[in-house]
């Protein structure tokens, strides 16, 4: 073992003492000298041991030989999965469409094959989250537990998980990354053929069934990852892999919102220094898309909302002007020709209104516009306009999770935290304790501040 990754809230797991001196003298360590005795008295499947912040300590751990069975390596990871219980678990569980969460006491099964039992610490609310739970436009699928957004450390794995071990800290991601299909072998795709973003899936792949559920009645899966729950199960391909000492409590909106509308503009749109840029929609999204333009250089940055409340804010993310279409007669798309001598070099639509789609792509130059869609569509939207748009040489892109993969790029959006390039401290306008999980979604219905973070131990 080249170095074993030590944090102040390193967790292990035992789930064997062997009699084997190496994994005696470990679990010895970790509990004392009545360990087998504690062992025997106490678990069925396994052992969580928090273990103490202190050199000694660090020293010991650092010195564990893995073939003895020190507890890090990798046979003892599988053996302690194994044999894994159910867990309670405070989540809160949508019992149908539109009316408020109801925090439950539910009962969450092991993690089977490839997959990870985590517990979330901080969750936020997204927009996706809120159309699944109104399904006005969406197929409806209840009971289920929502949330997309959070982060959280590892509590068990299960069989054949190698790069995750418990203790670790992770952000769950709504669609995956295999890293073995076409997609996630490309250089340019993130659309995993495995774990790409499932709206209507609401069970894990295994075996078709969820691992959530009260009285023996299954609770349905949200896009693979329900962190409105204290404890979840997703697979392995939906966590990226964190930095331990990024706060999670911040990094946590870095796994949906804040790192699709940036990564929609820097990795998708691509605006040239100096160029112009409209945004469609000052949500989280669209704010994290007018930061990207902003990094990439943009001269004009032309933000679109409904909301004129949402304009003062959007000026500290570097939106320069503002456009309510509500306040014109003609269309948008019109108003913004007119502004820009023609049209705008880029544009992302982060609205999820098949209007604002639209727009977005007929307010792009002819000849090298680029526009790109972001926001969720209802289920029977459909996307129309003139095909001599296209022909004048206008490009219409879209993008889920602005085209990082997951489990690959990620970590490095939270580096980017870490060197203080990104600052989600601006997005977070409200806190919540996990029982009044419903404010948030007032906050969001009524399209106030941008992001609100729940926080699960509270
Ligand atoms: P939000 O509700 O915070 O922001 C959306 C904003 O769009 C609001 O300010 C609203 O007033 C504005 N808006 C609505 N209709 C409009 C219109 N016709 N013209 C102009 N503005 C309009 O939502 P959010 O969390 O920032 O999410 C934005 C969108 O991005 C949602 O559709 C969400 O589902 C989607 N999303 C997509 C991905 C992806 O990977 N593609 C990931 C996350 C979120
Ligand atoms: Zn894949």
């Amino acid at each position: 073992m080249d170095q074993i990754p030590y944090n102040c809230i390193s967790v292990i797991q035992i789930s064997k003492i062997l009699t084997s001196s190496g994994c005696k003298v470990f679990a010895e360590t970790l509990l004392g000298s009545d360990a087998e005795k504690k062992y025997d008295d106490d678990i069925d499947g396994g052992l969580t041991v928090f273990c103490p912040d202190d050199d000694s300590f660090k020293n010991f751990l650092l010195n564990v030989d893995p073939a003895g069975g020190g507890g890090r390596d990798e046979n003892h990871t599988q053996l302690s999965t194994s044999k894994r219980q159910k867990k309670n678990s405070t989540s809160a569980v949508a019992w149908e469409a539109g009316k408020p969460l109801v925090i439950e006491e539910v009962e969450v099964a092991p993690p089977q094959a490839m997959e990870v039992r985590v517990k979330i610490l901080f969750t936020s609310l997204c927009h996706t989250d809120v159309y699944f739970w109104e399904a006005k436009g969406q197929t409806p699928l209840f009971p289920r537990i929502f949330g997309h957004e959070a982060g959280g450390i590892v509590e068990s794995v299960g069989e054949g998980v190698t790069d995750l071990r418990p203790g670790d800290h992770v952000l769950p991601v709504f669609t995956g990354e295999c890293k073995e299909c076409r997609h996630c072998k490309s250089e340019e795709s993130n659309m995993c053929d495995l774990l790409r973003i499932n709206t209507d899936r609401g069970v894990m792949l295994n075996d078709g069934k969820s691992r959530f559920s009260i009285k023996g009645q299954p609770i349905y899966h949200f896009v693979g990852t329900s962190t409105f729950s204290e404890y979840t199960v997703t697979h392995v391909g939906s966590l990226a892999k964190i930095n331990p000492a990024a706060p999670l409590d911040k990094v946590c909106i870095l796994s949906c919102g804040i790192s699709t509308g940036l990564g929609a503009t820097l990795n998708v749109a691509k605006p040239k220094k100096g160029s112009t840029v409209a945004v469609f929609g000052l949500g989280a999204v669209g704010l994290a898309a007018a930061e990207g333009a902003r990094i990439a250089g943009a001269s004009r940055i032309i933000g679109v909302d409904l909301i004129s409340k949402r304009f003062e804010e959007a000026k500290k993310f570097g939106v320069t002007e503002f456009v309510n279409p509500k306040e014109h007669e003609k269309p948008v798309q019109e108003v913004i020709a007119e502004m820009t001598d023609g049209g705008v070099d880029r544009s992302v639509e982060c609205t999820g209104s098949i209007n604002a789609m639209v727009s977005a792509f007929e307010c792009v130059h002819d000849g090298w516009g680029v526009a790109v869609l972001v926001g969720v569509p209802n289920k029977d939207d459909a996307f129309k306009t003139h095909p001599m748009n296209l022909l004048n040489e206008r490009t219409l892109k879209g993008t889920f999770f602005g085209n990082y993969k997951p489990r690959s790029d990620l970590p490095s959006v939270v580096e980017k935290y870490m060197n203080k390039e990104l600052e989600p401290e601006k997005f977070i306008t409200h806190e919540v304790p996990f029982a009044e999980i419903n404010k948030a979604f007032e906050y969001m219905l009524k399209g106030e501040g941008l992001r609100c973070i729940i926080r699960m131990d509270a």
